[in-house]
């Protein structure tokens, strides 16, 4: 039987793209438009599978021009840029890479606490200026503060553990109260930021979070707070991160996700008080072929007939 044909749309790791190129045919979609246009026109009818990451997800208008499709096997957690309904109406499997990312995702969100924390960046900055401490002033202090993590969940507990490392306090909220630790739970998003020094957080994106972080709870983090959002940018809303930002409502913020990336406002290229990462929380080499594994061993299992590893629930 001829190797099922899979269209790779997203950055893929070489070594992945090798162990897919081993077991399928593989189409790979052009970042160009019309290039893009003319290879689904010429192999969609074929696609039985597509490998894909949580940020470049083929639109539905694409999915709908691969009427075979059976399987989109996602690198990454979010599913919030997979089109879900439209899979599940149609019958189309999607599976992600949970867990292999934690540590690194967590990992990232404690740099950004330090590096917005301890000025990090325009200390750098600073340095290769030649002007070594001149005009730095003073940073804030991290260990004995405290954290407060919305999203308690797979990564939300990691960045707790490590938090704990540093002394802090930590608190948390999000819908369900989880009943094995010992961190204060929040019923509202508001009281754990009035409570926090660090506001960190990690929920899923999609419409329940959307804009959830609002100037409301930026006031209520304060001015000797600070906002660390690993999660998705969806969830922060951004005109209101800005205005706190440009006017000491909050002390500074560390993002590695943005409401529409990659564009990223004016406003925070300029601030001093922002740290900026390119949503690269998981893109560790360790990391990256973890989940590129994922993808591979999903879409195998999936044409050889056999049980998904971590298909979508
Ligand atoms: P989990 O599903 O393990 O945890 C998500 C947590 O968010 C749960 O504890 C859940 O608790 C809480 N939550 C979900 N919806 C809401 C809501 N509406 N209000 C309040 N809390 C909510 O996911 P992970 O920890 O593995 O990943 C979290 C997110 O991190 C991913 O969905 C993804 O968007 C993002 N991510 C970002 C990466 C990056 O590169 N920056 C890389 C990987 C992930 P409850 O259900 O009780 O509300």
């Amino acid at each position: 039987m001829s190797r099922p044909e899979v269209l790779v749309a997203g950055r893929m790791p070489p070594n992945v793209l090798e162990q897919l190129e081993a077991s399928f045919i593989v189409h790979r979609l052009p970042d160009d438009a019309d290039e893009a246009d003319e290879m689904i026109e010429a192999v969609g009818p074929h696609i039985r599978g597509v490998a894909t990451n949580a940020v470049q997800a083929p639109p539905v208008e694409t999915l709908e021009r691969l009427p075979a499709l059976e399987i989109m096997a996602s690198s990454g957690i979010g599913t919030d840029a997979l089109n879900l309904d439209y899979a599940g109406r149609r019958g189309i499997r999607v599976t992600h890479t949970p867990d292999v990312l934690t540590e690194d995702v967590a990992d990232a969100a404690i740099m950004l606490m330090l590096a917005t924390s301890r000025q990090l960046v325009v200390a750098d900055r600073n340095v290769r200026a030649g002007r070594w401490l001149e005009g730095l002033s003073l940073a804030h202090r991290v260990s004995g503060k405290r954290l407060g993590i919305l999203g308690l969940g797979r990564i939300g507990r990691a960045i707790a553990h490590r938090a704990a490392g540093f002394d802090m306090t930590i608190g948390y909220h999000q819908r369900r109260r989880n009943t094995d630790v010992a961190y204060r739970y929040h019923d509202s998003l508001v009281a754990l930021a009035a409570e926090s020094d660090f506001l960190v957080v990690v929920v899923p994106g999609g419409a329940a979070t959307d804009r959830m972080v609002d100037a409301t709870v930026l006031e209520a983090l304060g001015p000797e707070g600070i906002l660390v959002n690993v999660g998705r940018g969806s969830t922060v809303d951004e005109p209101a991160l800005i205005d706190a930002l440009t006017q000491g409502h909050i002390r500074g913020a560390g993002l590695d996700v943005l409401a529409d990336e990659p564009h990223v406002p004016e406003a925070l290229r300029t601030l001093d008080n922002v740290v900026l990462a390119p949503h690269y929380a998981s893109a560790t080499v360790e990391t990256r072929t973890a989940m590129g594994q994922l993808v591979v061993d999903n879409l195998r299992a999936h044409f050889a007939g056999q049980a998904l590893l971590t298909p979508v629930a």
